[in-house]
């Protein structure tokens, strides 16, 4: 199985250099050459599996000879040996054919545990076989971060830092990238918003003498491996409700369109999948842009869900190789007028193409928290705010004879201040983590400056 660049202009890959790699060299984001399909049978079949057997079967066409069977599926299930919950992604109901699909019983209780916890084993396992060592840099708008230093605290031969916006992300989210004492693990708050982090993020990516420097790895949604780990579930929920005999629709939270863009991989696979809905907050590009065709970012609004507050959705450039037919020159082209103009304007034909695969919908802030007390009056549910925001997209676009599925992202204790105002009622956070807010933090404060965070990274990774 063989990667290019959604530009078109970087080096062709395998499964496991496009993992290390993170971002293309030509700024483009690696996709697999073709999608392997599952026959109906290999669907049916994964009815009655465990998580982790599910998630070999699904996963397994796209690494290549990267890992063997064994190393795959030995990193399968160090990866959801710690998540809380047997099912690892259970299913409950709402309503008459509305699901929630939680996603939250991972170490660090948001759907980002999924993916990064198998890209901490595979990395571990890769790096180990060719004695390499990698400076992992990520941007987190609260949960990515969090997830990445979970997975990566203490591996020999990893340092991670990650630049979370200051003072825009929850005390829990925060917490959980200040509080691991390992020396490899760097909480870096940048004076600025997420857009910001990433794109000094991107700035590094795109600075190659120091990117060989220090050997840059990413594991931003842009990781195709972080991409990959998310298709499992999309699988494994619909087989529990009937596929691949019966369809079922997606409602899917959505920022950075890397959980939705899943969808469309376990789609393409062949689940059969009636919709896929893109629900987002008050930061709606990608809403715009499916109503009118015009990509266009504005200032981010800090919202009651933060990790959706993204005005630059960088999966979506995935979504639209495909929907100009997989032309990379297109695409660069696009991406070059959003740099220069701050937009573009999607073609007819990729815009219907587009709108064949996705509908969408936007949900105010004093809706989102309506949904919260509405769902917890009628279900005994508390949705974080996230969650709220799926399903009052679910519910506004659903046909009620086949089975909606709305992600549940993460736990509503990673979001107690808004799920508190909603409802009344402040969710406790797991047993397992229950000293949190009494352990230490620590975090190194940095500008909004390039020169200045390559000087950090420089200084403390271990060499
Ligand atoms: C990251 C995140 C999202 C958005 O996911 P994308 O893959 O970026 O679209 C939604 N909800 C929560 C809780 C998240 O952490």
């Amino acid at each position: 199985m063989r990667y290019v660049s959604t530009r078109g202009g970087a080096p062709v890959l395998s499964f496991g250099e496009a993992m290390l790699t993170g971002l293309a060299r030509d700024g483009g984001l690696y996709v697999p050459e073709a999608i392997p399909a599952l026959s109906a049978d290999e669907i049916a079949a994964l009815g009655g599996l465990d998580y982790e057997e599910a998630a070999f079967r699904v996963m397994r066409p796209f690494v290549g000879d990267t890992f063997t069977d064994a190393e795959f599926r030995q990193a399968i299930d160090a990866a959801y040996a710690g998540f809380g919950h047997a099912a690892r992604a259970p299913l409950v109901q709402l309503a008459p054919n509305h699901f929630l699909l939680e996603l939250f019983h991972g170490p660090t209780l948001a759907f980002k545990d999924f993916a990064m916890q198998l890209i901490g084993q595979l990395f571990q396992i890769a790096l180990a076989r060719e004695g390499r060592r990698v400076t992992i840099v990520g941007a987190t708008s609260g949960d990515t971060g969090s997830a990445a230093i979970e997975a990566f605290r203490g591996l020999d031969n990893v340092d991670v830092f990650i630049l979370f916006p200051e003072g825009r992300v929850s005390d829990v989210q925060r917490r959980q990238m200040t509080t691991p004492d390992e020396g490899n693990v760097h909480a870096l708050a940048l004076a600025g918003d997420f857009d910001d982090c990433q794109a000094r993020l991107k700035d590094m990516f795109n600075h190659f003498e120091f990117r060989d420097e220090v050997g840059l790895a990413g594991v931003n949604s842009i990781n195709w491996a972080r991409v990959l780990a998310q298709v499992v579930y999309y699988f494994t929920a619909a087989v529990s409700l009937g596929a691949p005999d019966r369809k079922v629709s997606f409602t899917v939270p959505t920022g950075n369109f890397g959980d939705i863009f899943a969808g469309y991989i376990a789609k393409r696979m062949g689940l059969p999948t009636e919709k896929l809905v893109i629900a987002t907050n008050q930061n709606d590009i990608l809403h715009r842009c499916l109503t009118t065709g015009r990509y266009e970012t504005s200032r981010v609004k800090p919202s009651i869900s933060p990790s959706m507050d993204i005005q630059v959705s960088s999966n979506f450039e995935r979504a639209l190789f495909d929907a100009y037919g997989r032309d990379g020159r297109a695409v660069a082209q696009l991406m070059a007028e959003m740099r220069d103009a701050g937009g573009f304007t999607v073609s007819q034909g990729a815009l219907e193409t587009l709108r064949d695969l996705y509908i969408s919908g936007r949900v105010s802030e004093d809706q989102t928290l309506a949904t919260i007390a509405r769902l917890h009056e009628t279900t005994g549910e508390l949705l974080c705010p996230h969650t709220a925001v799926g399903v009052a997209v679910a519910e506004a676009n659903r046909d009620p004879s086949v089975p909606m599925i709305t992600l549940a992202t993460a736990h509503p204790a990673k979001f107690p201040d808004a799920v508190e105002k909603a409802a009344g009622l402040r969710p406790g956070l797991p047993e397992r983590m229950a000293d949190l807010f009494s352990r230490p933090e620590r975090v190194t404060s940095v500008p909004n400056d390039l020169a200045r965070l390559e000087a950090v990274v420089q200084e403390r990774r271990r060499r």
